[in-house]
């Protein structure tokens, strides 16, 4: 068989089978909709004057964020990375302690830890749920690292390994049960990274109530936006408030006085962009539905094609479906750059995952166990398009 034609069929029809769910137009990855409240809270919100980090869309949103995650407090901020930025910090993360950060994720979670001080130390993620394995992650710290009192010590390097980030890849649940106990077992702290996971439920409850704290990212491309914008959440009622206070600069409530007593945040997101994000999450449950008929054809026009296989939520769990994933089987990982570049030719936007995030410059000479999943499911994962719109409403 001829080896350029085998590959540029096995494109094609990936192609087409696309096509036959989206239809012939051009589509991109993940556009937002805006079919709700959206004009009339911005209007409300011009109109009151308080447009910036002072108004009542702010807490409403912060309120509507916790009634349907069920984490007890929610706090807005300008952006998801921020928002893990002042999670890791209230969590205890200090400079030269070391957080477990999956390599197969966006390079925001790595930098959120860098923020604190705390040095980013890479762990391989397991393929059926694209997030952080936890049978590796709990032999590797055996070997590698020492408890001393109340902390968990890397032997090699002599610092405390605080935190572990597990990150929802594209809105599928992370295997949390599993996370949990070794975080139990090590006095490892478990922050999440949920910033793709709203409205995605592991053995029913909501991702980012497993943590101590959690961040949540509303930035356009995700399945709600508040054009940029991000959310703490936690259960905990002191880092709350702690929360609440570090990201509108620490400054003490006085008539006039301008006291602050800590170096605080300017993160707190503005009134407009809540009035935005309160709309968008009103509309969210109609979204997840949106998102799961999309998946159910995809999964649908993918049957019986042989070499690939579209991702599907895991047992025990619900995903968002935030972006549809393809995942090719190893012996197809020479045909991604050929499936990538045909439909993105075609009008198709289809992307990569992420690089591991451990072979980035800035991170590549950081801690790191071995990445055999990661490294395969990196050459291996296509993200097609997946906006809401994409399939009629019923
Ligand atoms: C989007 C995203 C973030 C950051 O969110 P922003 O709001 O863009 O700052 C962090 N982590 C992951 C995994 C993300 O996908």
């Amino acid at each position: 068989m001829n080896p350029i034609s085998h590959e540029i069929i096995f494109a094609q029809e990936i192609r087409d089978r696309i096509k036959k769910v989206v239809g012939d137009s051009p589509v991109s990855l993940h556009e937002p909709t805006f079919e709700g409240n959206e004009w009339r809270y911005l209007r409300e919100c011009l109109d009151s004057g308080y447009v910036s980090s002072i108004g009542e869309f702010v807490n409403r949103f912060e309120e509507a964020l916790a009634e349907f995650t069920g984490a007890k407090y929610a706090v807005a901020v300008v952006n998801g990375t921020e928002a893990l930025h002042i999670a890791l910090k209230l969590s205890g993360v200090r400079p030269g302690d070391e957080v477990l950060v999956p390599a197969l994720t966006f390079v925001a979670t790595a930098n959120a830890v860098t923020y604190c001080g705390a040095i980013p130390h890479f762990v391989d993620s397991e393929e059926l749920h694209l997030g952080i394995d936890a049978e590796k992650l709990r032999s590797y710290l055996a070997s590698i690292a020492s408890r001393q009192s109340d902390q968990t010590v890397n032997k090699e390097t002599g610092r405390a390994i605080k935190a572990m980030v597990p990150m929802h890849t594209f809105g599928h649940p992370s295997n949390m049960d599993a996370l949990l106990e070794v975080a139990e077992e090590f006095s490892i702290t478990l922050v999440e990274d949920a910033a793709e996971s709203i409205g995605s439920i592991y053995k029913s409850r909501h991702t980012g109530t497993f943590g101590l704290t959690a961040a949540l990212s509303f930035n356009g491309n995700k399945t709600i936006t508040s054009g940029g914008g991000g959310a703490i959440l936690t259960s905990d009622e002191t880092l709350a408030q702690r929360a609440r206070h570090l990201t509108q600069t620490a400054r003490l409530k006085h008539s006039w006085e301008f006291i602050h007593d800590d170096i605080g945040y300017n993160y707190r997101m503005p009134n407009l962009n809540a009035a935005l994000g309160l709309a968008q999450l009103e509309q969210l449950p109609g979204k997840l539905k949106m998102k799961r008929k999309l998946f159910l054809a995809y999964k649908e026009v993918f049957a019986g094609m042989r070499g690939l296989k579209v991702f599907e939520e895991p047992e025990d769990t619900v995903s968002n479906y935030w972006l549809q994933t393809i995942i090719l089987e190893e012996e197809n990982e020479d045909l991604k750059n050929d499936v990538l570049k045909l439909t993105n030719e075609s009008g198709i936007t289809t992307r990569p995952a992420w690089m591991l995030i451990s072979n980035l410059s800035p991170y590549e000479r950081n801690p790191r166990m071995k990445l055999a999943c990661s490294s395969s499911l990196s050459k291996r994962i296509i993200n097609i398009p997946s906006s809401p719109n994409l399939v009629e409403k019923k």
